[in-house]
This record gives C-alpha cells, structure tokens and sequence, in this order.
C-alpha cells in the first residue's frame, strides 16, 4: 500500500504501533483468550518425554481390576487414586458416597468341562449377579429355544446400536401368549440339566479388514463448524433401534422369563452364546441384579457353544461340569466417585471438570472401557501440577462409578451438586464445563460440547495446537438425552459436557466391555497424545476470561428423564 493511501507520517506511526502494543498488553491481561503456546509445548515435551501414564494404567487394571461397582476392588481403586493424586500435590482428593442400591458382586473361581461324550476346557464367563453352582456340579446338557417371533428386515430409519452390529435381519418377538404357551411346554423338562438358552448364533469368517484409524478428511468433515448439528460424531443420545410392538417381548424380557423358568424348573445353570468369533466374551449383568432370581449363568465362546450343539444334535448325552464361585458384598449398596482438585487462583470459585467412569466389568481388567479413560484425566492433572501451574479456576477431576449400570454415579454427582437447568443449585452457576473420555485407546479426533455454536468454538483454536496428532476440532451438541457415557448426565442437566471422540482401533471389533479388554489392548503414544491434550484443554478454558457460553434460558432444549 502506497505512503499517501496509508497516511501516516512516522511519528504517527510510532503511536499507532506503540498503541497497538498497549492494546496487545491489554489483551493478554484482560482476555487471556489467546492460546498459551508456549504452555503448550511444554505440555506436550513433558509428557511425550516423561508421561507416567502406563504406570496409571497398570495400577487401575493389573492391581485393581476389574473394578466392578460395588466391589472391593473398586473401592480400592478409589482409595488409591485419592493417594496418588494427593502425592501429587492435588488438593480435597475424596472420595463421594452414592446409593447403588444393589449389593456387589465378584467372581472368585470359575472352571467348566465338556465331559461327555468328549473332553474339553469350557472356555467361558460368568453372567454378573448371579449366583454360584453348589461346588462342582456334572449334569447333562440340553437345548432350549425360546420363541423369536417374525423375523423382518431393519426399516431404513432403523440406526445400528453402538459396536457396529445390528445391521442384519432382526425378530421382532414373541407375543405374551406364544411365550407363555412355550414356557408351559418346556418348564418340566429342564430340572437337573444344564441349558443351553437358545441356537448358536453362526459368525461366518469375516473378508474384511476392521477400520482401526478414522482418514483425517472424513474428521475433518465431522468437525467442520459449518455443520453446526454436532453430535453425531460422539455420544449424541442415539435410539436403540425402531420403536417395540407393545405386545410383543422383548429379546430381554423373553431371557427374564427364561430365568424364571429355569429357577422353578429346578436347573442346574444356562448357558448362553457368546455369539461372537475369535473367541470374544462379553459377559454383563444379569438384569435383576439378585442372584437369588435366576440360576449360575455362564457365557461360553461360540466356538464350544456350537460344539455342544452339533454334539446334543448327534443325539448324544453331553455332559457339562461346572465350578462357580461368586461372592456378593451388601456393602456395596454404597458406592463411590473418586474427586480431587488443584485449586484456582482468582476465579477459584468457579470450576472446570474433567473426567470418565473408573468402574468396569469382571471378566478383563477393564483397560480400553475405561481405565485408559480414567487414566487420561489422571495423567492431564498430573502434567499441570508437574509444570507447577496455577489455574485461575479451580480444576476437578472426578472418577465414577456405575456407569456400566447406567451412568448411575455421574448421574448422582450432577444431582447432589448441580441440579438441572429448570431446578438448578449455586453450583450449577459455576461449572465452566466437563470433559470425558470413554472410547477406548484411540487418539482424541474432536469433541462435541453441549451448548450453542459459541460453546463449541471456544475449543477450536485450542484444539487447532493439535492438528498434526489429528485433533480436528469441536462441534456443538443440543440433546440432552442420557446414554453412552457420562458426558451426558452434564448435559441432561443442561450444561456444557464436553464428549471427546477417539480413533476406534479395536474397540468395537475387540474389547468393548469383552474378556479381552486388558492393558496389552492400550496404544501408548496414542494416550499420551491425549493426555496432553486434554491438559491443555483443560488449562486453557480455566484461565480465560469468560466460561464456556451456555444455552440460554429460551434456547435450552427442553429436559429429558435421565435414563
Ligand atoms: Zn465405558
């Protein structure tokens, strides 16, 4: 630009630039929007060159999984972390009752065997909550099959649940009298057996390689803020499929009544289907959480289920042995949240959160889902206190338990402390966000944040510091449905939850809530990365001037039961 179109003379130029540089100094103290590169780095040298969070992560899942709740080894998981994060220099490290109300459960000993007509190791997992065998039992094996009703083809509104199944052709249930004309006809002939709830569900190989990383363009697509929708990328309160025929049951409720059945009936144990290949387990809970309403459970792997099968169709008499034994603990009626801060300086007041659900299933030490999560969080604080910073607001970082049953302890935390946008508490006023972490190993990809667009954007330059590990940005999130994780339960109550989304590595194809969800599943360079990350994150949004923008009062989206 020519010096007479510019118009100022050099005296004037050295005010403009010597206002220009008040004005910069204003900006940085006032705003403190800007990114603190040079924090940044220091956060991400630290921790790729001294990260302690394998160490972390053997302590949650090699000492103390699987960290059931309501378990000992939960407890114990919750007693250390205090400890650690107190040896840290963390401040109000404490652990936070909650009523589970279910007693907890463990399994000591498991062993089963085919023993006739062949003999082999059963490999399997016991059904949580439910009881054990009277010592080693022996009884004959036989194979029930409980009504399916009318098999259809999924609608094209139908979505996939989470796991990336659920595409094929689905029954839609028995009605009530086909069920009970078929418990009528099959309740006599299960005393002093052992059965086998169902067909075996038959896996063909598989020609396709699993997607272990997501391509950066199609990230990038998910978190262009153009899109402005957000959700979909994360946990966005996603249906489980089209709506149920009220007069049919279903696939949940045919099982109770099968339990039911089976516990009058006078069997032995059921066995189910693991129904998946490789030899992956998953085993949860039974629904009623009382081992005193069914008989000892097991899931065995597909592979020795369809054995049996083909042996009981044979016409042979299989005979199965089995040992279970399992322990409940009525003390786990009360179960805990893991909470422990680094104080703020002049906002310290008001408080950014952090966190994921330390609780896990029984039958792997609960590494991917979530004691890498958990671990994460742990390891994000840890940096800061080590980098000796001082947050302007108060940081919390806070580990559930329960979530596996329903997201039951953030649940609670968010009710006792915050309340709901319609009914909120003091402290509902002073949460700047919360950030979750619950998808296995993967690398972070972007996050989705409750709010109006302005939430999501306040994250984005932050995140633009780590393009070149894949973080891609944020979009914004508007459903206040519960479920997939405990981001939810922040955002039924209206507030700024933060669900971070990761690369799927194997947690679909191989250790979602599976037998084997071990420490060896985790990608080190992969949490590390995140761990900076979310340390960053956190640093930055508690030191800027202004929270995290929310909804207002005519723009929230209208409350949803928590489920
Ligand atoms: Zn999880």
């Amino acid at each position: 630009m020519p010096q007479s179109e510019f118009g100022l003379s050099c005296t004037n130029m050295k005010k403009a630039l010597f206002l220009l540089g008040v004005s910069w100094i204003l900006l940085a103290q006032t705003g403190a929007d800007s990114v603190d590169t040079a924090t940044v780095a220091r956060m991400r040298a630290e921790e790729m060159e001294h990260s302690e969070i394998m160490h972390t992560l053997h302590m949650l899942t090699d000492r103390y999984g699987p960290r059931v709740t309501g378990t000992p080894n939960h407890e114990a998981a919750v007693k250390w972390v205090i400890a650690e994060t107190t040896r840290w220099g963390m401040k109000n490290a404490h652990q936070e009752a909650w009523d589970f109300g279910r007693d907890g459960w463990s399994n000591e000993r498991a062993s089963g065997f085919i023993v006739a007509p062949v003999h082999q190791n059963l490999k399997f997992e016991v059904l949580a909550w439910t009881p054990s065998t009277k010592g080693t039992v022996t009884a004959s094996a036989i194979q029930i099959y409980p009504p399916l009703g009318p098999l259809v083809e999924p609608s094209a509104d139908t979505s996939p649940g989470r796991g990336g199944r659920g595409f094929g052709p689905t029954h839609l249930g028995p009605t009530r009298e086909e069920m009970d004309a078929w418990v009528a006809a099959t309740k006599d002939k299960v005393g002093g057996k052992i059965v086998l709830a169902g067909k075996q569900t038959v896996i063909p190989v598989s020609f396709e390689a699993p997607q272990k990383r997501r391509p950066d363009d199609l990230v990038k697509a998910m978190y262009d803020p153009e899109r402005g929708d957000g959700g979909r990328g994360a946990f966005g309160g996603r249906g489980r499929g089209g709506p149920q025929d009220p007069n049919r049951l279903t696939a949940a409720q045919v099982s109770d009544r099968v339990d039911g059945m089976l516990l009058k009936g006078g069997a032995i144990a059921r066995v189910n289907d693991a129904a998946r290949a490789d030899g992956i387990i998953v085993a949860q809970q039974n629904r009623f959480y009382d081992a005193a309403k069914c008989v000892p459970t097991v899931i065995v792997r597909n592979d020795d289920y369809g054995r049996i099968e083909r042996l009981l169709a044979d016409g042979d008499d299989v005979k199965l042995e089995l040992n279970i034994l399992n322990h409940t603990y009525p003390d786990g009626k009360t179960s805990y949240n893991a909470v422990a801060e680094i104080p703020g300086t002049d906002k310290a007041d008001e408080v950014v959160m952090l966190g994921g659900h330390l609780d896990s299933w029984h039958s792997a030490t609960g590494a991917t889902d979530n004691g890498i999560g958990s671990s994460i969080m742990l390891e994000a604080v840890r940096l800061i206190e080590t980098l000796g910073l001082k947050p302007r607001r108060t940081i919390r970082v806070a580990l559930w338990s329960g979530e596996e049953e329903g997201l039951l302890g953030s649940l609670a935390y968010v009710k006792q402390h915050f309340g709901t946008a319609e009914d909120p508490k003091p402290e509902w006023y002073k949460l700047d966000c919360y950030f979750n972490v619950d998808t296995g190993t993967g690398r972070l990809r972007g996050g989705s944040v409750f709010g109006p667009k302005e939430a999501a954007a306040v994250l984005r330059p932050l995140f633009a510091q780590f393009e070149d590990w894949g973080l891609f940005g944020a979009v914004g999130a508007a459903s206040r449905q519960t479920g997939g994780t405990d981001s939810t339960s922040f955002n039924n109550a209206g507030l700024p939850g933060i669900g971070m989304s990761q690369d799927p590595i194997e947690y679909n194809t191989l250790t979602h809530h599976t037998s084997l969800d071990t420490y060896e599943r985790i990608v080190p360079d992969d949490v590390k990365k995140a761990s900076a990350e979310i340390a960053a994150a956190v640093w930055y949004v508690a030191n800027r001037g202004e929270m995290v923008p929310r909804f207002s009062k005519a723009d929230m989206p209208a409350p949803v039961e928590a489920r």
